[in-house]
């Protein structure tokens, strides 16, 4: 079983608009509303892979039911830790010409009772799972460290702990040995503070986060595939070219596909190959956390891995 980590998931409200304007007032008829969170995507993509899950995390409120139960409708097991705030809602308005406003709420405050609930909650589903997968940024009242601490745990256990987030959460939890960290571009020239050009600044960013902490480091670079760095060699990925809908979640995709390769034992290449696969297919759905998987299937055979010397 794969158990995976959303911290601080969200309603994701989205509008559609004719033209985005200061002051404006606009009037919708309709919108989006899905269950939002990197790690719930994770979650979408691991479910339709039919990969046995658990949903770790805080919910509360309103918007935490209507998540709880948009899980539930997929048949999604959850095991989230029930808070006394509300769970945040996020709101995208994107007008014809795809200019785009986002609001991010911080989410919600957490009590240290709640929190330890959580911990508890971990400690249990620990022992029944082989990979945890923990995804996004953390809500108040929450410590910076507690990646880490999450990371020593399945250490201890012999369980593989995949993090994909960023900012000093990721940064110490790097500290503590993840087995897998996956940053885009940017989140990996935030981590370095240098500007990152070609394939040789990637290879070495990877090699500084190894020497931190990190096991395995996958790059992942949009249309240009990933550039992965780790126990088991260093990977280029070339990908074809793809008609892209909406790439939104496509790195959380990735990160899906990997678990599921990991949790299959496939060779790293086979891995690569999912992994991108998943990216893929997600950014040629209109949907956030969505693959098609005969299509994965089709993309995997077009996939190049090389050993990067
Ligand atoms: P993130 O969402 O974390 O920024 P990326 O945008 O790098 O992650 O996407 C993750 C993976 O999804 C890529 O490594 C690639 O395999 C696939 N992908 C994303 N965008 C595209 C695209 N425009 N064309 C083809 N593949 C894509």
């Amino acid at each position: 079983m794969i158990a995976t980590i959303t911290l601080n998931p969200s309603i994701d409200r989205g509008y559609s608009v004719k033209e985005l304007k200061k002051n404006g007032v606009y009037r919708c008829g309709d919108y989006s509303l899905t269950a939002g969170g990197k790690g719930l995507n994770v979650s979408r993509v691991l479910n339709q892979l039919n990969v046995k899950i658990m949903c770790l995390g805080f919910l509360g409120g309103h918007s935490g039911e209507f998540i709880k139960s948009k899980l539930e409708d997929l048949d999604i097991c959850v095991n989230f830790t029930k808070i006394a705030s509300e769970t945040r809602t996020c709101i995208g308005i994107v007008d014809h010409d795809d200019s785009q406003i986002e609001i991010l709420e911080q989410g919600p405050q957490i009590y240290e009772y709640e929190l330890k609930d959580f911990i508890n909650k971990f400690q249990h589903i620990l022992k029944q799972s082989k990979i945890i997968i923990a995804s996004g940024s953390i809500p108040r009242g929450v410590n910076t460290d507690i990646y880490k601490y999450l990371i020593n745990c399945s250490n201890q256990n012999n369980v593989k702990f995949i993090l994909d987030s960023s900012g000093i959460p990721l940064i110490e939890g790097i500290k503590a040995g993840p087995y897998l960290i996956k940053p885009n571009k940017k989140e990996l020239e935030s981590i370095v503070k240098k500007k990152i050009n070609t394939d040789l600044d990637i290879v070495e960013a990877c090699e500084s986060l190894i020497n931190m902490g990190a096991k395995n480091v996958a790059v992942s670079l949009g249309k240009d595939g990933m550039i992965f760095v780790g126990e088991e060699g260093r990977y280029k990925v070339n990908i074809p070219k793809i008609e892209v809908l909406n790439p939104v979640g496509s790195g959380d995709s990735t990160v899906a596909g990997f678990g599921a390769g990991l949790l299959q034992k496939l060779d790293i290449k086979e891995i690569l190959r999912l992994a991108n696969a998943c990216g893929m297919s997600n950014a040629m759905e209109k949907e956030t956390g969505k693959i098609n998987v005969k299509t994965v299937n089709e993309l995997m055979k077009n996939i190049k891995i090389y050993k990067i010397r």
